[in-house]
């Protein structure tokens, strides 16, 4: 008989979770015995979009935390263990418990780590909302601030959701103004490029409102150290901003395995065709999400439109059918411009983002977003 192909995801989050259930649904169509192993450390599926209301404490972190196993079809086995080593020669991948998984098929979806330990100047004043306890303990200082300087700054690039400093920036002249201290408060972003927001066309939108809404502007600003002491944020340029609550996108990185299994560039991203998501050098081994160095944003809905192209390509590869398919680089993604509207952004590799004017719709579609996310999205219903 013949020996089921084994397919092994690495990572339960939005990419594994969307892949694994995709791919279980195309290889289930061809009469090639499979089986798919998901390995994750904590299984603890996470809708981080979230966040951005837990560190103004208008969600929980709980209600967007889900058992990922929940989420995967019923015949897919999963490992709760954490992967340490990847052998691409022998095909085998290494847990730190000591299990010795081997494979036919992997896909690499391990998403980004928040890397604060990556720069020396970096402590416990400096305050981030890309984990919930994070969130959390951010949200303590934003309810408690009665005025001063906030300052909204970026470590480095890349990182998960272009949009979220822009947006935290938003949604805190909102709170500030319905708590009747906006006067109290300056805000600043600070921006690495010479325009606020990375897209040109959304940009054009999104740096009048910031001009509207009095949120000064920096531009040019790459984040070179921070005197926590002094409470002041120094540029590779020169320029410098003093604070009271320093908010910073934390340094994100990849997996260390897959940099020492040589298949990363800097910052641990791991070398992916854009088009096809096979992992340069490989047919067998395919990524998405936050893990590869696509030129594109690190967003959940990127892993969400690039898993139907993985799963065919892997299922072209079973079938040794010759055939590739081609991711096309479409994102889509709403911007919070207050608690009330959103701007919504769809692109791809060809056509930028039209965005249009805030609207109420869209900020009523993010809101309901969360639940259809965990019903039909993650589990590869749509
Ligand atoms: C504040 C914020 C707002 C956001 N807003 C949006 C938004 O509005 N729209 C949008 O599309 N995206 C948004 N995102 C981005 C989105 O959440 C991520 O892009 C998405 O989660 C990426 O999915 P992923 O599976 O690649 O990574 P993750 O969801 O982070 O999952 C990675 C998984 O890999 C596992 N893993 C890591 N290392 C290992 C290992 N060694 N062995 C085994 N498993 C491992 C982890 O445990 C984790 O489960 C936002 C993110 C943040 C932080």
């Amino acid at each position: 008989m013949e020996q089921p192909k084994r397919i092994v995801i690495i990572g339960a989050g939005t990419a594994g979770t969307i892949a694994a259930n995709k791919i279980y649904k195309k290889a289930k169509k061809t009469k090639i015995p499979f089986e798919i192993t998901v390995i994750d450390p904590t299984f603890k599926h996470v809708y981080q979009p979230g966040f951005l209301f837990t560190m103004f404490k208008k969600d929980k972190t709980h209600a967007l935390i889900k058992d990922a196993r929940k989420l995967l079809p019923k015949k897919v086995k999963t490992i709760q263990d954490k992967v340490v080593k990847l052998d691409t020669k022998e095909q085998l991948v290494t847990t730190e418990k000591g299990g010795v998984v081997p494979y036919d098929y992997l896909v690499i979806a391990t998403g980004a780590s928040i890397r604060t330990d990556v720069v020396d100047w970096w402590d416990d004043t400096i305050y981030h909302f890309y984990t919930p306890p994070e969130a959390e303990r951010l949200s303590d200082q934003i309810v408690n601030f009665k005025g001063g300087k906030i300052v909204v700054a970026i470590a480095d690039m890349p990182f998960k959701c272009p949009p979220a400093p822009i947006e935290a920036c938003f949604l805190l002249d909102d709170y500030f103004k319905k708590k009747k201290l906006r006067d109290k408060v300056e805000i600043t972003y600070a921006s690495p490029l010479n325009r606020a927001f990375s897209i040109e066309t959304a940009n054009e939108v999104v740096q009048p409102i910031l001009e509207k809404r009095g949120i000064n502007l920096m531009t040019y600003f790459n984040v070179d150290e921070v005197d926590t002491e002094e409470k002041v944020v120094y540029s590779v340029e020169g320029d410098e901003l003093d604070y009271d609550l320093l908010i910073m996108v934390p340094p994100h990185r990849g997996q260390k395995f897959l940099e020492e299994a040589g298949l990363t560039e800097t910052g641990g991203w791991v070398k992916t065709d854009r088009f096809t998501l096979k992992v340069e050098g490989f047919d067998n081994i395919f990524a998405l999400g936050d893990a590869t160095n696509i030129p594109t944003s690190k967003a959940g809905s990127t892993a969400h439109y690039e898993a139907p192209t993985l799963a065919k390509n892997l299922v072209h590869e079973m079938k040794k059918d010759g055939i590739e398919e081609k991711y096309d680089g479409h994102v889509q993604c709403f911007f919070l411009t207050s608690f009330g509207r959103s701007l919504f952004l769809d692109f791809n590799y060809q056509n930028p983002p039209r965005p249009g004017k805030p609207s109420k719709f869209w900020w009523w579609f993010k809101l309901i977003f969360k639940p259809f996310y965990f019903r039909f999205v993650a589990t590869g219903r749509v």
